[in-house]
């Protein structure tokens, strides 16, 4: 069978026939621009997340612009990062003019190294920005730990995390503000854009909940520069509904995990590493191979569809940028991006499917390796 990177088509007619009363609700009822249904989802996503508030936002990249914005970061200040991210990380440091930081990745997780931020900081470091990359935890003891020392703000970046938990602890939780996405294929995801912020700060929360809407204190009255960027009614319809499933799935991503480091443990590729005192959501499964646009090419012919999370460090994916780099230089961030390989990972992936990934990645080749 096909077996494509991520399958949104199987979990969507399984869940229409809960999701379409509720969207028939919002028609009907015509409150299509922060209706109920988008504070409902705030309440049941900040329990979820053990936070005490959420504001839902357009998207995950305007949930980081916003938190920046209004933690008062701005142009002159720094924002340490991960080298390995998706763009939006910096894209969102960029937008209120900030420069991004680059630090280099642990090779043990892809994220942040945070024995390695100490030595990126200056007089203009304002925040540290962890991605929780692929599902994992950054090490948010440390990090918070810094910027306590520092007198840094942090927000994490948990659009890939929703529900991951570092020593027992839910991400988004840790710093001054947690940014999540709702993208489509995110572990919680829409049927469209959508994002959120959850803290712990009931001023930073009502900030946000202004950010959001033209500035708006009030109707008509303009606190700050606003912007349009709310959660849509519908997609926390949508949400609210998903939302229950969501332990469901990421158990059964973990489950999938466990499978593949079964079968694929002896096949010469080098699976995930997974941190004792964190729990892994396993939104992508990143494996590494030095010869991996081959592999990446066997395994489409065997109809296993794979993809790169991210094929260049976030430096040279956004050259028009002014992006600094650690003085420690990211190579291990350069070196990765061309060895890593994300396998196919979805709740509803069946075992057949498990096997025929693993039996591809057993069928490649040891002639094929350079290098
Ligand atoms: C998806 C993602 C974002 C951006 O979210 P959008 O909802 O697509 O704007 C930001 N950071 C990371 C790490 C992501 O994976």
């Amino acid at each position: 069978m096909k077996i494509p990177l991520v399958d949104l088509q199987t979990q969507s007619n399984q869940l229409c026939a809960d999701i379409l009363p509720a969207l028939e609700n919002i028609i009907r009822k015509a409150n299509f621009v922060l209706g109920e249904e988008v504070e409902f989802f705030e309440e049941e996503f900040a329990s979820f997340c053990e936070a005490r508030h959420c504001v839902g936002v357009s998207s995950g990249t305007e949930a980081l612009h916003l938190a920046l914005r209004a933690l008062q970061i701005g142009p002159g200040d720094e924002v340490i990062t991960a080298a390995n991210t998706f763009v939006a990380s910096a894209l969102a440091i960029a937008y209120v003019g900030a420069t991004p930081v680059v630090v280099d990745i642990d090779p043990a997780d892809y994220n942040i190294n945070a024995e390695l931020i100490e030595a990126a900081i200056t007089p203009q470091t304002k925040a540290i920005m962890p991605v929780h990359l692929y599902g994992q935890p950054a090490e948010m003891g440390k990090i918070c730990e810094l910027a306590d020392k520092h007198g840094l703000k942090v927000i994490e970046d948990a659009s890939q995390a929703h529900g991951a938990r570092h020593r027992g602890q839910r991400v988004g939780t840790f710093g001054d503000a947690g940014c999540f996405s709702f993208y489509p294929g995110k572990n919680l995801g829409g049927f469209g854009d959508g994002g959120a912020v959850v803290t712990k700060d009931a001023a930073l929360a009502q900030q946000l909940r202004e950010l959001r809407n033209y500035g708006q204190a009030t109707k008509n009255v303009h606190s700050c520069l606003g912007f349009n960027a709310r959660l849509d009614t519908m997609q926390a319809a949508v949400l609210l509904v998903k939302l229950r499933h969501l332990e469901t799935w990421n158990a059964q991503r973990a489950a999938i995990a466990n499978r593949y480091h079964e079968l694929m443990s002896d096949t010469g590729i080098e699976l995930p590493h997974k941190k004792a005192h964190v729990s892994h959501i396993y939104h992508l499964f990143v494996v590494q191979h030095a010869n991996r646009d081959a592999l990446m090419e066997h395994l489409q012919q065997h109809d296993v569809f794979c993809g790169i999370h991210y094929p260049s460090p976030i430096h040279k994916a956004l050259p028009f940028l002014n992006v600094r780099i650690s003085p420690d230089g990211v190579p291990l961030a350069e070196a990765v991006a061309n060895r890593i390989l994300s396998l196919p990972v979805y709740p509803e992936l069946p075992d057949e499917g498990i096997i025929q990934v693993a039996e591809a990645v057993k069928a490649f080749q040891p002639a094929e390796v350079v290098g």
